[in-house]
């Protein structure tokens, strides 16, 4: 049986760790061949090692989505060597410093609008300019959060990067419809990842009341966003588009 994303070059950012690393695996079970990307080079050489070592496609090149010239380079750098984007996932993100918004740095909302926010702006910018040049289009997935859904205390640069990144891809899904591009989110609620346990570390507190309020009682796998973004790049989902697709164990629906 072939897999939801056999033959399809992808790419996706934030793939050295968690739900990127977890992603492109899945990616690649799927079928697909993947550019995994990360700033940390380490970790995104990894990542496309344990895909070739399970018998998948995959190369990394190193980016900072925050910049732009680093974005166009990386997407550049897909095109020559596969000659075209079918699906891109992008993940990378950071979740800055805890803080209310009267002492919330200005570093630390810069630092989440240009990684989290303007980061999948240029992502997205460079994709679809490919895209708009192949004539099936293509399919981007965005990683926003459940707080791109709705608020959270101490966490404002933060929630309010990811409530952009749902409303870009928005956005975008209506700016290309009628071009064959699909552009959906996927909003996880709390995910079992390096990020996560640097909260636990740091926040017992904080975690605990998240873990308390998990309708189905447990922290979420970096797989199983995985497996959704998999899906809504799919072919499977083709008519889906400006989704906002929460992957929370029903946190939002409370
Ligand atoms: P993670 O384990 O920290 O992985 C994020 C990866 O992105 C890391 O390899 C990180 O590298 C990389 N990265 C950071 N800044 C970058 C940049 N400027 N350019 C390119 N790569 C960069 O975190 P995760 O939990 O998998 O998070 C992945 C995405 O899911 C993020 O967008 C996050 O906001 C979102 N999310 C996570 C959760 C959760 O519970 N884990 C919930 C909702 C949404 P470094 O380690 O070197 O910084």
């Amino acid at each position: 049986m072939s897999g939801l994303l056999e033959g399809k070059i992808a790419v996706i950012t934030g793939a050295g760790s968690g739900i990127g690393r977890a992603s492109a695996l899945c990616f690649a079970e799927e079928g697909a061949t993947v550019v995994v990307s990360d700033i940390d080079i380490t970790g995104g050489e990894q990542t496309a090692d344990l895909i070739k070592q399970s018998g998948g496609a995959a190369s990394f090149a190193k980016c900072d989505v925050s910049k732009a010239s680093e974005v166009e380079a990386l997407i550049s750098g897909v095109v020559a060597a596969h000659g075209r984007i079918d699906c891109a996932f992008n993940n990378a993100g950071v979740e800055g410093e805890w803080a209310p918004v009267h002492i919330c740095s200005e570093e630390n909302f810069d630092f989440n609008y240009n990684v989290n926010l303007k980061g999948v702006f240029l992502c997205m910018k460079y994709e679809i300019q490919q895209m708009l040049k192949q004539e099936d289009g293509g399919s981007i997935v965005n990683t926003a959060s459940i707080a791109g859904l709705v608020g959270g205390k101490n966490l404002s640069a933060y929630v309010a990067a990811k409530h952009g990144v749902v409303g870009l891809t928005k956005s975008a899904a209506l700016e290309y419809a009628t071009k064959k591009i699909r552009v959906n989110a996927v909003c996880p609620g709390a995910i079992k990842t390096p990020m996560m346990e640097r909260l636990i570390e740091e926040k017992p507190a904080m975690a605990a009341a998240m873990m308390a309020t998990e309708p189905v009682g447990r922290f979420g796998e970096p797989e199983e966003i995985g497996r959704a973004a998999a899906w809504l790049c799919s072919g499977q989902a083709s008519f889906v588009t400006g989704h906002a697709m929460p992957v929370d164990g029903g946190i939002v629906a409370a």
